[in-house]
């Protein structure tokens, strides 16, 4: 069983670093992604959901002795005049306040964006109605 120690360490050999929840777009909530972890016999995950570390805690209360080892993840979508990109974290307290700060500085970015995009469809596209 690779999620026991060896003499060489912890060598996982089955694992899922990039999973998303129902915290951002994802379709499994965390408890419902744990789960999946140990019916396929993952050694090691992590939940990167954008902009979002509340998976992070309630893995970490839901998670019994045998079970995957979970390591705290996020995604933060950036851009700059390249182009875009999708960052990765690992490994940080989701309790710490500059995680914290990020994540909401990150999430109000995001939220500023689909009002944008929905005054855009409101101001090019007449309603319509169902009568
Ligand atoms: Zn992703």
């Amino acid at each position: 069983m690779s999620r026991e120690k060896t003499d060489k360490g912890f060598c996982p050999e089955k694992i899922d670093l990039h999973i998303h929840s129902t915290f951002s777009d994802g379709t499994d909530t965390p408890k419902q992604i744990l789960e999946h972890a140990r019916e396929i016999g993952l050694d090691l995950f992590s939940i990167t959901d954008h902009d979002a570390v509340k998976a992070g805690p309630m893995i970490r209360k839901l998670r019994k002795e045998g079970d995957p080892v979970f390591v705290t993840g996020v995604e933060f979508s950036c851009k700059d005049e390249n182009g875009k990109y999708h960052i990765l974290g690992y490994g940080y307290d989701p309790e710490a306040q500059a995680v914290q700060s990020l994540v909401e500085k990150s999430h109000s970015f995001r939220l500023e964006k689909v009002h944008v995009r929905l005054a855009f469809l409101r101001d090019e596209f007449q309603p319509f109605s169902w009568k």
